[in-house]
């Protein structure tokens, strides 16, 4: 692949050399920002500003970014830390998505420190990588107005999923009970911003994880939440994530317990967003309905009055919606028989939960509710993509 165009030059007082904007006295009363009050929004109880908006503060954080050479060189897929699920002084995508800084400065400044100190990984799993997925949801989404939704999108599986619009607003409100969930909830609400890999949590719980809501649903509320909102990356990510496209990996799923708790042990972040359950202590503070009941009394948090009960069991949730999603694909591939479905789901406790393939049981749709559509191209060819996803296992053949 030939390396992208170089960013253009910066503007600085050279370029623009004898020429003059007139400002006149009124010209902040006429052209200024006007502020949130002025818009007519309630400021009271807003906790203050991450990302400082503008171009200078995007070329300090990409000069900090780069400066943490060591941890560029050896970026490999996004992992989670404690501390890396809050936003970092080297956070760049809302800078990224309002051309604070330009996809090519960054891309260059990286090319330019891999060829100094190259050891490491190569895209698509290197930081380099990560741009380069941005641009290629762009080139997904170029030419298909309906890349944000079901309905006219080719490239969409067309799957059954339920309305229930009670439970979205659960979800979108971080009111789920699950506590991992509902804080990188709270911290999609307050702050805009949230790790790659909870984006992952989140949207799989909504999705084919434990909800079984549509994708386009979270799509929207990211839309109308994330600083860095992308109409491509945003609706490529979503349909990625839900299986709709480009990944079929849909035996398995993110434990709204487990997997927090892998990256945050102690639930610090948990404590931040919701302080609510700051009283309990890390062995119940991802699963709190779990805990004695002197327990909950002594963190002054009562399950099911200071902080909801679980909205679901998301063990039998979980099943239940891998079984459906795997009738749609077994659906889609009696009409294209090129494509294979896992034999063995297994089932791991911690990070990812999948089921056995035997006969079905339970509660699940007939076939006759599977939409089908054969206009699906992901699931005609023949393609390898390597998973720009984080749990990083995962090698997409289609
Ligand atoms: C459901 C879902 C929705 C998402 N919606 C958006 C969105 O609207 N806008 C957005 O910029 N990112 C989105 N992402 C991708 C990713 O989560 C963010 O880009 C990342 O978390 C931003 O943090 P960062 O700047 O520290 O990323 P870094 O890891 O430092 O990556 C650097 C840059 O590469 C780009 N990038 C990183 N990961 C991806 C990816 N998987 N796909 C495409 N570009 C990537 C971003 O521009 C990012 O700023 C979404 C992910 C999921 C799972």
């Amino acid at each position: 692949m030939r390396l992208p165009a170089k960013p253009e030059e910066r503007i600085t007082l050279e370029t623009i050399g004898e020429a003059k904007t007139p400002v006149t006295i009124e010209h902040d009363e006429v052209y200024g920002v006007p502020t949130l009050e002025e818009l007519g929004f309630d400021t009271e109880g807003l906790v203050s500003k991450v990302f400082r908006g503008g171009e200078t503060e995007a070329l300090q954080r990409l000069h900090r970014h780069l400066e943490r050479k060591a941890w560029v060189a050896s970026f490999e897929k996004p992992k989670m830390t404690s501390q890396s699920l809050f936003p970092s002084q080297t956070t760049l995508s809302p800078y990224l998505r309002f051309g604070c800084i330009s996809a090519r400065l960054f891309y260059w400044k990286l090319h330019e420190l891999y060829r100094k100190i190259k050891k490491g990984s190569d895209p698509p799993l290197s930081l380099h990588g990560q741009l380069l997925w941005r641009e290629f949801f762009y080139t997904a989404a170029t030419n298909n107005p309906n890349f944000d939704r079901m309905s006219g999108n080719a490239i969409c599986v067309q799957v059954p999923w339920d309305k229930n619009p009670e439970a979205l607003a659960k979800w979108a409100e971080g009111k789920t009970g699950f506590p991992w969930i509902d804080a990188i909830m709270v911290q999609l609400r307050e702050v805009g911003w949230v790790h790659h890999l909870a984006r992952h949590a989140i949207a799989c719980f909504l999705t084919r994880g434990d909800l079984w809501i549509s994708w386009e649903e979270g799509f929207k509320v990211f839309d109308e939440l994330l600083l860095d909102a992308d109409w491509s990356v945003n609706a490529g990510m979503w349909l990625w994530l839900s299986c709709s496209s480009f990944f079929q990996q849909f035996l398995n799923c993110y434990c709204p317990v487990g997997f927090g708790k892998q990256a945050d042990p102690t639930g610090d972040f948990i404590r931040h967003y919701l302080p609510i359950l700051k009283g309990y202590p890390p062995q119940y503070i991802y699963e709190p309905w779990n805990a004695p009941e002197s327990v909950q009394i002594a963190a002054k948090c009562i399950v099911g009055k200071d902080y909801p009960i679980p909205m679901v069991n998301h063990a039998e949730a979980s099943k239940l919606c891998m079984e459906r999603m795997k009738q749609v694909y077994q659906s889609l591939l009696k009409q294209r028989s090129r494509v294979s479905l896992p034999k063995q789901i297994v089932y791991n406790s911690d990070m990812d939960i999948s089921i056995e393939d035997k006969s079905t049981r339970g509660n699940h749709p007939s076939k006759a509710d599977v939409i089908t559509n054969e206009e699906n191209v992901m699931l005609g060819h023949r393609s390898q993509t390597s998973d720009s996803e984080s749990d990083g296992q995962i090698t997409v053949k289609a």
